[in-house]
């Protein structure tokens, strides 16, 4: 008999959570208006609303924490980190901050002008709400086959580089400050973009000398899935793999929330002394000191050995493969999800899961609150809620697909919770066909509304 595949970890610590009725989750939803940000956690059982900042540190990365050194400046925790950076990513300078949209303020206080163009790949909200708040435009050059969720392509990730030729083409070369390559591209559905595709970006954008920046809070994810998938790969080690990515860019921000294995923290990682001399300056006001930049010294400590450990196949083949393990699931109950299986959670089609429910009527956030209310599985929508309204005309954007997402913490949920989760969305599957009305917003913020946004039942 084949052996079957274990988890690379045992667990030290355990962490007791709550269950609740069907009954008390319908009381609790309508409480929180019916956002499920506005949920206390208290009142979930499995929480998928997002793997930033969720996960479970490692003993070694704890004892990290131990011997971190809180001095304000140089401290050895900021000097460990700073090499660590510079050893898995290969780019030359490094500002800690506390967290990814900080790492984009910070860059794009430098970088983004009032009326700048920034392509990229399905920029990542908090990513485009920093362009579009400094009146810039993001545009969206992914690869067509990344919307459509039944389509089987390794890398739905990628760039379609005839679309970003167009955008260098459109515009004055000057109105485009850099371009913004996310890996894995979260919106997209936590898909990856291959090498090939990476260094052709690259070489495009050298043609037209735009800088490349990545978005790379799930880097070590994508470079899981080069090994994986792309040919010639197959045998080299992540972390050489990763400097390979890191190569063909001019600098990156980082989420440490994701990727680096920790409950807070990022960083940007840039080649070029000038525009790291003029963020440094954004860094003091807005972070901290250059050496801390918004961080504990133990949790630069943490950082160090998180950067270590997510860089290594064993562990990412745990998280990856805990990820299609549910997603398998889904597929053979028919369930309607995102294909292939992105690396960090998986993406429901709502348009196919509840076409009965008008786009009017925000049918990704009611399949997200069903989720809640049927199994305390708290996910997330990513559909017409989070895509905001027009800036210029305040209609809604209905964006191509309408998800819900689950995202999977690191190292935190067995797969009998995936069994759980599974036979949640297999109940709520089959019952579809009930389902005939949405929800209404009654209250919202002018940009990134989807944290604060109250609904209404129809
Ligand atoms: C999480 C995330 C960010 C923002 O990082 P925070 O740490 O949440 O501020 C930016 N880009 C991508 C792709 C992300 O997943």
């Amino acid at each position: 008999m084949e052996l079957p595949y274990a988890e690379p970890y045992k667990i030290k610590m355990v962490e007791s959570i709550k269950r609740s009725t069907q009954e008390q989750r319908e009381k609790w939803i309508k409480q929180a208006d019916y956002n499920l940000f506005n949920l206390d956690a208290e009142k979930v059982f499995i929480d998928c609303l997002t793997d930033s900042g969720t996960g479970a540190m490692s003993d070694k990365q704890w004892a990290a924490m131990m011997v971190g050194d809180e001095s304000y400046a140089g401290s050895r925790s900021f000097l460990e980190l700073r090499e660590t950076v510079n050893k898995i990513t290969g780019f030359d300078y490094f500002l800690p901050t506390h967290q990814g949209r900080a790492a984009e303020n910070v860059l794009f206080s430098v970088l983004v002008k009032e009326g700048d163009i920034v392509p990229g790949n399905s920029h990542f909200d908090t990513t485009k709400g920093h362009i579009e708040f400094r009146k810039a435009t993001a545009v969206d050059c992914t690869i067509d086959e990344a919307f459509d969720t039944s389509v089987q392509h390794p890398f739905k990730g990628n760039i379609d580089l005839k679309k970003l030729e167009n955008v260098f083409n459109a515009h004055p070369i000057a109105k485009i400050p850099f371009i913004i390559f996310t890996i894995t591209c979260n919106s997209a559905g936590g898909q990856p973009a291959s090498m090939k595709n990476i260094k052709e970006v690259s070489a495009l954008c050298k043609k037209y000398h735009i800088p490349l920046y990545f978005d790379a809070a799930r880097f070590a994810e994508n470079a899981y899935f080069i090994r994986k998938r792309e040919v010639g790969y197959e045998d080299m080690s992540i972390k050489k793999i990763v400097k390979e990515m890191f190569s063909y860019g001019d600098g990156m921000t980082m989420s440490a929330k994701k990727d680096g294995l920790v409950n807070m923290g990022g960083f940007i990682a840039l080649n070029d002394e000038s525009i790291f001399k003029q963020a440094t300056v954004f860094n003091i006001m807005f972070e901290g000191f250059i050496t801390y930049g918004g961080m504990n010294g133990r949790d630069m400590g943490a950082l160090s050995v998180g950067l270590d450990e997510s860089t290594e196949f064993n562990y990412l083949e745990s998280r990856v493969e805990q990820v299609a393990y549910l997603g398998n699931k889904l597929l053979e109950y028919g369930v309607p999800v995102q294909q292939p299986i992105g690396g960090h959670a998986i993406f429901l089609d709502a348009n196919k899961f509840v076409p009965n429910i008008s786009r009017e009527e925000y049918r990704a956030q009611a399949l997200a609150i069903e989720i809640y209310v049927v199994g305390g599985v708290r996910g997330v929508e990513i559909g017409t809620v989070l895509a905001d309204r027009d800036p210029v005309t305040r209609e809604n954007r209905y964006p191509a697909l309408e998800l819900v997402r689950l995202a999977i913490p690191r190292r935190t949920y067995t797969n009998n919770h995936m069994d759980f989760i599974a036979a949640t969305l297999k109940n709520i599957y089959d019952t579809r066909n009930q389902a005939k009305h949405g929800y209404t917003i009654v209250d919202e913020a002018a940009i990134m509304r989807h944290f604060t946004v109250k609904f209404e039942k129809i």
